[in-house]
């Protein structure tokens, strides 16, 4: 019975990102957002693309550039750029990453 039980609690808590494959060490593209500095736009927060290293604004800014380039690209996991901050997103799944245990090497 107890075996049946510990299952069944295994099976509700794995939902999860399933995109981990697509983080890959990534160099920021820009010190800001990459299409607001273009264009003289301000931003509220940075993200940075996990895959390519793109930076975009979050969504609390009005472009939204973050999001747009994760639609347009296909690249579901940002990380924040801010300083201090090292929490993940997967915009597919809707939910914040947690890395593999074999991925956190080396932090504190
Ligand atoms: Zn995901
Ligand atoms: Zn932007
Ligand atoms: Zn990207």
């Amino acid at each position: 019975m107890s075996k049946f039980i510990r299952r069944l609690t295994k099976k509700t808590t794995s939902s999860q990102c399933t995109h981990l494959a697509s983080i890959q060490t990534v160099t920021p593209s820009s010190e800001g957002c990459f299409e607001c500095l273009q264009t003289g736009d301000t931003w509220v927060h940075l993200r940075l693309c996990l895959t390519c290293g793109h930076v975009g604004c979050c969504d609390d800014s009005k472009n939204r550039h973050a999001r747009k380039h994760a639609d347009a690209s296909g690249h579901p996991i940002i990380r924040s750029f801010e300083p201090g901050e090292n929490w993940m997103w997967c915009y597919v799944d809707q939910t914040y990453v947690k890395p593999d245990p074999s991925m956190r090497a080396g932090e504190s």
